[in-house]
């Protein structure tokens, strides 16, 4: 298939990004990921807001491109139109000589976007919940900023991996803040409770939407930090993203949560979820 890079459509094999590019160098970047269900962007709108807020948060100005043509193209000419798939999109700060300050006015961004079929998340997930682990939260202070600068999530979900588990929910002064990849939910005294937005968190999409729904079927919703003592005495946990949906988390660093079993409440917001896309 063909890559979105810089306003051209390139076939993968040929695509090339300069060896000076700074999202190489410096993880000087944003990005977004947008789900395809059957050839069709759920909530793309959404997507490219929260792209404009990071490159403005970053000082980067994002080019003008008609992103709705380039992924519908993308998913075409893909062979896409009637699967599910990802989109994934980032913008650089271009590239030129290696120093931390910006490079000059005028040098143009990178832009890439590719489209990869995604298969959807494992059915044993589903029907029996993830395991998770708990682990620092040694990010940066602007964690509402979708930026390429990953290790410290890649470092998590490594453990988490290495763990058998599916994520690491990361904590940072006893709260637990967000997975590496995905927001945390806990359903606690019958209410849905997540952490609110702010620097500590990616605001996400499938977060909203989660949230609406859960107002929509009649939750308690709390927007309010949880704290790792409290999880104990949650009776279901669950994580959201656009790759994961909602994905109840049946276990923490070994120990069941709840029943040790998907519960109720992440079951009917994936319903109202699945009923949506
Ligand atoms: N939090 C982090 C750190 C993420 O990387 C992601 C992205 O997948 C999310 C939350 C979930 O955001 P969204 O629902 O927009 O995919």
């Amino acid at each position: 298939g063909e890559v979105f890079l810089n306003g051209q459509y390139v076939p993968y094999a040929e695509a090339r990004i300069p060896v000076e590019d700074r999202g190489f160098l410096f993880g000087d970047g944003v990005y977004e990921v947008v789900k395809i269900y059957r050839g069709r962007p759920f909530r793309l709108r959404e997507h490219l807001a929260r792209l404009q807020r990071s490159a403005r948060e970053i000082l980067l100005e994002l080019p003008d491109v008609d992103w709705e043509g380039v992924v519908d193209r993308l998913v075409r000419g893909g062979g896409l139109a009637d699967r599910d798939a990802t989109v994934y999109i980032e913008v650089s700060r271009g590239s030129g000589p290696r120093a931390h300050h910006f490079p000059p006015a005028g040098t143009p961004p990178t832009v890439l976007a590719l489209a990869r079929e995604f298969p959807g998340v494992p059915p044993e997930y589903r029907e029996r919940g993830a395991a998770a682990i708990t682990h620092p939260d040694l990010r940066w202070a602007r964690c509402d900023i979708k930026s390429v600068n990953l290790l410290p999530n890649v470092l998590a979900k490594e453990k988490a991996v290495r763990a058998g588990a599916y994520e690491a929910i990361l904590v940072r002064d006893g709260v637990a803040i967000e997975g590496s990849s995905s927001n945390f939910f806990a359903v606690l005294d019958g209410a849905v409770v997540t952490h609110p937005e702010g620097p500590h968190i990616l605001s996400g999409i499938t977060r909203a939407v989660v949230l609406g729904l859960a107002r929509d079927l009649g939750y308690r919703v709390v927007e309010a930090p949880i704290r790792v003592s409290d999880l104990g005495r949650a009776s279901e946990l669950f994580v959201t993203s656009t790759t994961a949906e909602v994905m109840p988390i049946v276990s923490v660093d070994g120990n069941p949560v709840g029943a040790g079993r998907p519960g109720p409440v992440a079951a009917s917001l994936l319903e109202a979820f699945m009923r949506l896309v």
